[in-house]
């Protein structure tokens, strides 16, 4: 297959449709309000594998914690994963915070202005250099996720990438050539605006399954306007788990029974969570059942009620834990979705509005 390109004119064209599209069309979201790098940063990591309604909710509690990048590294690591939990893939704080340590210690405070500077930061890739650097600092230089993937192999029809980037699937034109493409295409007087019309276009007109080609821009420069074909999805692995809710009152403050994920786990290491009653059989109807995906496995969870900690095998790793104190404690999703459910935590809007 030949490299496809777009030609000066198509080129043009496309960009003047799609900036015109998202000018008018683009969500309001609060991190397209601010040209803080560091808010910029905050969101970009956020939104990586993750939903933006999930990120909203977030986001503003984030920048309220830790409205600087100064106050973000002066936080305590339990502070920065518990304001992060219910985000998933834990790594990214981790790395947010180090890269706040860094740019403080090394950087004095500034985040480099370019994406090669950027990359030299933990945690910061290709994708998140090329997001902070145009849409911050206005630097002409492409990013390419899924969707604006997605949409430059519809638009030159090419075929889409395979579950798991098989290649037999996505044909010919690999990452350097899809990457090469962006780049051809960037709006040189408006970077950043293109980077997120890109997105835009692929997150909400160019769906996965299927793409509103009738409401699409740039649908006069499209090889396939929804015809192309996709790979079957796998499907993924579901698992059954079962796990104890214990409470107990205390000198007057109501409390649960928690345990915390070893520090060398390879999964949200240290993070907090209800004990798993690992092939226990349940005798008692469950209090809750519910389903939550971690990577590709989908759990099915159901929450059972026991009265005493003692009727647990002993474990260092348990402890008591004010129901007061839990929101400042990094808890897995699952711990943080099953205490939200059963309102022993409170959202956290509400904990704001204490603060
Ligand atoms: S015309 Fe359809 S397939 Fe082509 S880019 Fe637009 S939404 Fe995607």
């Amino acid at each position: 297959m030949t490299k496809p390109t777009f030609s000066s004119g198509r080129a043009e064209e496309f960009r003047a449709n799609l900036l015109a599209w998202f000018d008018v069309y683009q969500r309001d979201l609060p991190w397209r309000r601010t040209c803080d790098p560091y808010a910029i940063w905050v969101s970009e990591i956020m939104l990586q594998q993750t939903r933006v309604a999930a990120v909203l909710e977030h986001y503003a509690i984030w920048m309220r914690r830790f409205p600087t990048i100064e106050a973000l590294a002066a936080a305590p690591e339990e502070q920065v994963l518990a304001a992060w939990s219910g985000l998933g893939y834990y790594r990214r704080a981790r790395f947010l915070h180090r890269g706040a340590k860094t740019v403080v210690a090394d950087y004095a405070g500034q985040l480099p202005r370019t994406a090669a500077g950027l990359r030299e930061l933990p945690g910061i890739g290709a994708y998140t250099s090329a997001a902070i650097a145009s849409i911050a600092f206005g630097e002409a230089v492409a990013v390419v996720d899924g969707n604006v993937e997605r949409v430059l192999l519809r638009q030159t029809g090419c075929c889409e990438r395979g579950v798991g980037g098989s290649t037999a699937v996505r044909g010919a034109l690999n990452g350097n050539a899809i990457q090469g493409l962006a780049t051809q295409l960037i709006a040189h007087a408006r970077p950043g605006d293109f980077n997120q019309a890109m997105m835009e276009l692929g997150a909400t007109v160019c769906l996965p399954k299927k793409p509103l080609c009738l409401q699409c821009p740039v649908a006069g420069s499209c090889r396939t306007r929804g015809e192309h074909p996709t790979a079957a999805r796998q499907p993924g692995v579901v698992a059954d788990a079962n796990v104890a809710l214990i409470q107990r009152k205390k000198n007057g403050k109501d409390e649960v029974f928690l345990e915390q994920r070893p520090s060398a786990a390879s999964v949200m290491p240290g993070m907090w969570e209800l004990p798993r009653l690992d092939g226990a059989t349940l005798s008692q109807k469950p209090i809750l059942n519910l389903r939550h995906a971690i990577m590709q496995t989908t759990f099915r969870v159901s929450v059972v009620e026991v009265r005493s900690a003692s009727a647990l095998p002993k474990a260092a790793n348990r402890q008591w834990i004010a129901l007061s104190d839990l929101s400042g404690l990094p808890l897995t999703g699952l711990g943080r979705k099953i205490l939200l459910r059963l309102g022993l935590l409170a959202r956290p809007e509400q904990n704001l509005q204490r603060e």
